[in-house]
């Protein structure tokens, strides 16, 4: 597998491949991973709905035109 992904993490493609990755719901391996991106997984839970909601929110305000709620997304609770 360390060969096959020429010794990068199959995500940023850059770092070190230094973990292997699981779904943590089947247990089954997935592919390797750096420190970074494996932590980041965890840290949105694993969840696809989750982490393309953070893409959206990082793609939304790196467009320099929003300053709260990006598109298609609710207003901010207001009490
Ligand atoms: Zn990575």
């Amino acid at each position: 597998m360390l060969v096959d992904q020429g010794g990068v993490c199959a995500l940023c493609r850059t770092a070190p491949a230094a973990h292997v990755d699981h779904d943590h719901a089947t247990g089954g391996v997935r592919e390797l991973l750096c420190f970074n991106c494996n932590g980041g997984l965890g840290q949105f839970k694993d969840d696809p709905a989750l982490l393309r909601a953070a893409a959206r929110y990082v793609e939304a305000h790196r467009a320099g035109q929003l300053a709260g709620p990006f598109p298609g997304q609710q207003r901010w609770p207001t009490g």
